[in-house]
């Protein structure tokens, strides 16, 4: 474990972030990182971590944002190849934030796509 000071991008507050090994090493293997030493590949990760860690505004728009991005990939990803695989008519699926979607296989063959973003979190 290695202690870095991290800034949140949105706020400024600086707090102390805890990152393993493991995490600084696999953020060297991101091509946009390729070229920065280890401590600037962990003043980085600081950065984002204090960004994901912080209870300002910004910061939790940004996760808003980000919880909402992963969950429409994983909808129009993994869960439309899943029904493929098995053949489904209709699924359902609620993620821990209240986003809901509903995607029905149309007689065309076609994935129809229902969803519901929660805007609260
Ligand atoms: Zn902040």
């Amino acid at each position: 474990m290695k202690e870095v000071q991290g800034v949140c991008s949105y706020c400024g507050q600086t707090s102390l972030i805890q990152l393993s090994e493991t995490e600084i090493k696999s953020f060297s293997e991101k091509e946009e990182f390729h070229d920065m030493t280890e401590s600037q590949i962990a003043e980085n990760l600081a950065t984002i971590k204090a960004a994901r860690l912080c209870k300002c505004e910004g910061a939790s728009a940004f996760r808003k944002q980000e919880i909402r991005r992963n969950f429409e990939g994983f909808v129009k990803g993994d869960v439309v190849n899943f029904m493929d695989q098995y053949d489904l008519e209709e699924i359902s699926i609620v993620d821990g934030y209240g986003n809901k979607a509903k995607l029905k296989k149309k007689e065309s063959g076609q994935i129809e796509v229902t969803k519901t973003i929660k805007d609260v979190m």
